[in-house]
Parts: structure tokens; C-alpha cells; sequence
């Protein structure tokens, strides 16, 4: 048997709204971290590896139903879009660094942890950014989460990570 899979907006809403009809609060990642509510949470967060004009309408959606998400992007040419992310922060989204600086600087640590910070530094000028997610380059043999190793938790004022 074939099952089809519908990755269309008015699906992903139907979706959504089962989950708000069950009975689930509907968090980003820094509002979950903040406050670490109690009972059924879903907690909605949006890697954007690229197409980020497909975040926009997501985003959109999320906001049609009255829910907010997290949106972490890319600081690469095919995610990082200045007027959708911050058309994304004023939807009353939440938006954060998909980092991949290890890869990026092919491995070199230090030089990696210093993007790192820059990078974070330019995300926070659309928005306050509180929480950071990991970029798995699956053609790349390094692990961007190696940076934390050297370098403390809450470094950065990070809040998390999911
Ligand atoms: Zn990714």
C-alpha cells in the first residue's frame, strides 16, 4: 500500500489545530524554557535550511491559528533572508541561529567559536535571540555541537537548545 504524504499549508494547519482541539498549549522553544509549563505541550519549532519563503507562509498559518513557533535560520545565502525573517519576528514568532560554524570553518575551533558569536551577534538585530539549534551538514564529517565543549553553556546569554 502507498501512503501519500501531504506536506501542503492547509494540511500542516489541520494538523495544528488537532493538536490545539486536544488539548495542547502550543510553546515555542524559549517560552518552554523560560517557563517550563505544565500539562500537554507541544513545543513547535521550524529548522529553515533553505526556501525561507516556505517559513513565511508557515509562519503565517501558525499565526492565522493563533499559535507561535520557533524559526531557526541559516547564516548561508539560501536561508538567511533579512525581510522574511524579520516579517517571521513581527508575526510574534520566536527566531534563532541554526549554526553550522564548525563546518564552516572546516573544522577549526577557535576560529568557529569566534563566527559563532559574530553570527549570533547578527541574528540578534531582528530579534533577541535566546536559543540556537545545530545544523546537521550530513555531507560533513564535523559536529557543529563540538564548539560547546570549550565554551560555557550560557555563554552567549543562551538559553537553550532543543
Ligand atoms: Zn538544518
Amino acid at each position: 500500500m502507498r501512503i501519500a504524504i501531504d506536506f501542503t499549508i492547509r494540511k500542516y494547519k489541520e494538523l495544528v489545530r488537532a493538536f490545539v482541539e486536544s488539548g495542547y498549549r502550543i510553546t515555542t522553544v524559549r517560552q518552554y524554557l523560560e517557563t517550563y509549563p505544565a500539562g500537554k505541550i507541544l513545543v513547535l519549532r521550524h529548522d529553515v535550511d533553505e526556501q525561507p519563503q516556505n517559513a513565511r507562509k508557515m509562519a503565517e498559518a501558525e499565526k492565522e491559528l493563533g499559535v507561535n513557533a520557533t524559526y531557526y535560520f541559516r547564516r548561508v545565502s539560501k536561508s538567511d533572508h533579512p525581510d522574511i525573517i524579520r516579517m517571521i519576528a513581527q508575526m510574534g514568532h520566536e527566531i534563532g541561529y541554526h549554526y553550522e560554524d564548525l563546518t564552516l570553518s572546516e573544522g577549526n575551533l577557535p576560529k568557529a567559536i569566534e563566527s559563532f558569536g559574530r553570527n549570533l551577534e547578527y541574528f540578534r538585530q531582528y530579534y533577541p535571540v535566546k536559543t540556537v539549534c545545530m545544523h546537521g551538514s550530513s555531507s560533513s564529517r564535523f559536529d557543529n555541537r563540538e564548539i560547546w565543549q570549550p565554551v560555557q553553556f550560557g555563554a552567549y546569554g543562551r538559553l537553550g537548545e532543543p
